[in-house]
């Protein structure tokens, strides 16, 4: 179930406060945030599916949503649309199921249209057990010091909003014309 965070009014200002907000806890290191929040008492995956703006989003079915992640050209970030305390051993199997096809599907569509070389798969489930990940796109150029799982700490250096919507935007229409 997901959880609506948004206002009675659902005013615009309101929403894109919320957003925001998520946006700034989601990028934060999962320690750091620890640190600051302390108790965690609600769910960031079920906020940021209640309130990701339409353009960020570039893949939805009834069991999974895949957004913009951290804003970084190419990288993917996917939530299953139900909200789960139990990681990936909590899903159901229908969810299991098609989980293998989405990450193939994406992959691929992230990969081609960002042009990386290669796209990570990465997922911790320490603050948010709402099960989510990652899918980073990492270019040939990058340098050798930077790849592996350091390269999420680099969010921040490549992070390009409208270069994020227009490779976003390609994903979005690769995926589309595949369904
Ligand atoms: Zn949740």
């Amino acid at each position: 179930m997901l959880q609506s965070v948004r206002s009675p009014k659902g005013s615009d200002v309101e929403r894109d406060r919320l957003r925001h907000e998520a946006d700034r806890r989601l990028d934060l290191p999962f320690e750091v945030y620890e640190e600051v929040q302390g108790e965690v008492s609600h769910c960031q995956v079920c906020d940021l599916l209640a309130t990701a703006p339409s353009e960020s989003v570039v893949y939805v079915s009834n069991l999974w949503t895949a957004t913009l992640g951290y804003d970084v050209p190419g990288w993917i970030l996917v939530m299953a649309n139900r909200h789960s305390d139990d990681w990936t051993w909590g899903l159901s199997d229908h969810e299991a199921s098609t989980l293998g096809p989405l990450m193939r599907r994406l992959g691929a569509a992230a990969k081609a249209e960002a042009g990386a070389e290669c796209v990570y798969i990465m997922g911790f489930g320490e603050q948010n057990r709402h099960f989510h990940f990652m899918l980073l796109t990492r270019s040939a150029s990058m340098a050798a010091d930077l790849r592996g799982a350091g390269l999420l700490e680099n969010a921040p250096r490549l992070a390009n909003r409208n270069q994020a919507l227009r490779v976003g935007s390609r994903i979005r229409d690769r995926l589309a014309a595949l369904s």
